[in-house]
């Protein structure tokens, strides 16, 4: 027996498919929660019928790492370097955080990413202080509707114990095995790690070896700002590098590196907006496509920026284009052409991202058997119009207003503009609420004036 059927009619398709190609005007239909086809003019009787004329349907975003639990500390650290932010926000209100204050973060953030198209997040969450916590996050995750990876860190204090302290992992196995039985969930889950930036190798490999055993893949921050010298290599180093393996932001990896990511198989996630502003180091997408890894993206902190991917597409883009151009000007010649294109970062966004989450044979493409994870974005208004480049609207001018329809696994979650959750305004209640708790243990208070002193790193 056939279920639910949805006809999404009319829309211009960017299938991101190199098979499929894009559609001036195509048709999708979904059959129980997946693309069943995608071909212009389709005659269905008996489907809920979706109007997309004059707009533009793309694979749903995926954000490749996002440290939910702070949606609620938004622009708290809008003016913060990267130390100053280590000491403010996980040195200072980390350790406060009740359980309820991670799933206010978390369903905030995660609806946020919705009614920005991102229909998929992986939630990077050092703030796993107590099981409570583990609970409280996932619960704010399933709540939120999306799709998201729950990329289970340690808890908040084991960063400050010294490099060599030893993570337990014990409250991971419970979560995986009252929570992620089943295969078809939503949300899937993942071990955020220290990695060698912030832990020593030997650490690292007793932590690579503990998830291994758990049968979970790794997301890692690596080469990041002043941390990052040879970690990579001293991963590689340890046979300890896989496919398994996410790195995010590499930004100060030495050339050999990239290779050694590409030769392992790794995935990449870099956060440019977050890097450029805050100390990271450069962002890498010229390097990991001159190595041969299509690198994803991902918004990282709401504590600074803003959280949809239509800014990290236009920023990864702009800054890549401008190492280029410099250093044609440089060598005495004005560039002649662009090499990377608006394609490839609408593909880092989405079926990039999709890969680095081990969800690409589900998402990032609207490929017939895969879920309908789709965003219709409208083109009425007139940053949009006239559409002259349909690829080039969704990825350089477009913004969360032009989001009109989003759909998980075939499920309307954002209709004619507006998200479909029942309560927003309880949202909003239980994260300002938390966000004044939060303050209040550290005595600060919101407008912009608090600047926490830099972060000295621990030492063995
Ligand atoms: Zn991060």
């Amino acid at each position: 027996m056939r279920g639910k059927r949805t006809l999404i009619k009319g829309a211009t398709v960017i299938t991101l498919d190199p098979g499929l190609g894009d559609f001036d005007v195509a048709d999708l239909l979904i059959e129980d929660g997946r693309i069943a086809r995608v071909a212009p003019a389709l005659e269905i009787e008996d489907a809920e019928l979706i109007d997309a004329a004059s707009m533009i349907a793309i694979p749903g975003f995926v954000d490749t790492h996002r440290h939910t639990w702070q949606s609620q500390l938004r622009n708290i650290a809008a003016d913060w370097s990267l130390t100053q932010y280590f000491t403010g926000i996980l040195g200072s209100l980390a350790p406060t955080y009740r359980p309820e204050d991670v799933y206010a973060g978390n369903l905030l953030g995660l609806l946020e990413a919705l009614d920005a198209g991102i229909t998929t997040v992986l939630d990077w969450s050092h703030i796993m202080n107590t099981p409570e916590h583990a609970d409280a996050g996932y619960e704010a995750l399933v709540g939120a509707g999306g799709r998201a990876v729950f990329a289970y860190g340690s808890p908040n204090a084991l960063w400050g114990e010294g490099l060599d302290a030893k993570a337990d992992w014990s409250d991971l196995e419970r979560v995986r095995d009252t929570y992620f039985g089943s295969d078809d969930s939503l949300v899937t889950l993942a071990a955020a790690l220290r990695g060698p930036d912030f832990s020593t190798i030997d650490a690292t490999a007793d932590d690579w070896a503990s998830i291994r055993a758990l049968g979970l893949p790794i997301s890692v921050h690596i080469g990041i700002g002043g941390w990052g010298q040879r970690s990579i290599a001293a991963l590689h180093e340890r046979g300890l590098m896989g496919p398994d393996t996410t790195y995010i932001h590499c930004s100060r990896l030495d050339p050999d590196e990239y290779a050694m990511i590409a030769d392992t198989g790794g995935s990449v996630s870099i956060a440019a907006e977050v890097e450029m502003h805050m100390g990271h180091g450069f962002p890498p997408t010229g390097e990991m496509l001159d190595a041969g890894v299509r690198p994803s993206l991902s918004v990282d902190v709401c504590t600074g920026i803003g959280g949809d991917m239509f800014g990290q597409m236009r920023i990864a883009l702009a800054t890549q284009r401008g190492f280029e151009n410099d250093a044609a000007l440089k060598a005495g010649h004005t560039p002649d052409s662009l090499r990377v294109h608006a394609r490839d970062a609408l593909e880092f966004a989405t079926i990039q991202g999709a890969r680095a989450c081990g969800l690409d044979d589900r998402i990032g493409t609207l490929t017939p058997g895969k879920d309908a994870d789709i965003v219709l974005l409208g083109t009425k208004r007139l940053n949009m119009s006239p559409v002259n480049n349909p690829v080039a609207a969704a990825a350089l001018a477009a913004s969360a207003i032009n989001v009109e329809t989003v759909l998980v696994r075939g499920e309307v979650v954002k209709r004619d503009g507006n998200l479909v959750h029942r309560d927003l305004d309880r949202v909003r209640r239980l994260a300002t609420e938390s966000r004044d708790y939060l303050l209040e243990q550290v005595g600060a208070e919101t407008g912009g004036a608090w600047m926490p002193a830099a972060y000295v790193p621990p030492t063995v």
